[in-house]
């Protein structure tokens, strides 16, 4: 079965074939095509965001796509970033940036007012139009000061209460196992293996 990804990040895209390594499925990368529609991510949910890339790609390549969106929601600060994660401290921002910023917003808020979560939405949509989707949350809290070296985005400043770590301080292969996107991911493989069985 082949899949393009929706995205031309290879980095993702090698991380993906991992997770669905063994089940006959050949991931594309979009670096594969040229010409490819550029997409303007204005929706109002991740679900919503990564809908519109899947079915904006599926029409251009002719294939089964898969899309995913994904960022944080902090409570105290209704939701934010949210859908704005990657470029909350500016279009340019950096992961750093975007820290800064969170950790200047949330300076008066006490730390058990600080919960939020990651979440990843997950699109798998085919030609005829139909598609499935998924999306997870991971919960966590947002602590002053930078954890951990691993990861990337938020991790450094996103404490995992159960695992007493920040997802910078976990190695690669348990966040990929607890995470929003792995979580997801996991939902994804059940819903693969089975109608790869029919
Ligand atoms: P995208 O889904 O790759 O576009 O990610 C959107 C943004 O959300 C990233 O640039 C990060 O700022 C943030 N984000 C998403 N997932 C994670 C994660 O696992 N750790 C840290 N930040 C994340």
């Amino acid at each position: 079965m082949k899949i393009v990804f929706a995205s031309g990040n290879e980095g993702k895209v090698r991380e993906i074939r991992e997770m669905l390594e063994g089940m006959g499925i050949e991931l594309v990368s979009l670096k594969a095509y040229t010409g490819v529609p550029e997409i303007v991510e204005d929706g109002n949910t991740f679900l919503e965001n990564a809908l519109k890339k899947a079915k904006i790609i599926s029409e251009f390549t002719g294939e089964t796509v898969l899309a995913d969106d994904s960022g944080l929601q902090v409570d105290a600060l209704g939701g934010e970033p949210g859908i704005y994660s990657a470029r909350y401290a500016g279009e340019k921002a950096t992961d750093d940036d975007n820290i800064d910023l969170l950790l200047k917003k949330l300076k008066n808020i006490p730390q058990e007012k600080r919960t939020a979560f990651f979440c990843c939405a997950l699109v798998l949509y085919r030609t005829d139009g139909a598609y499935d989707y998924f999306e997870s949350k991971w919960h966590g809290r947002i602590i002053d000061k930078r954890r951990g070296k691993n990861g990337f985005g938020y991790d450094p400043v996103f404490f995992v209460p159960e695992l007493k770590k920040t997802a910078a301080e976990l190695p690669p292969e348990i966040k990929n196992k607890v995470s929003h996107r792995g979580q997801a991911f996991a939902q994804l493989k059940e819903t693969l293996k089975k109608k790869l069985k029919n």
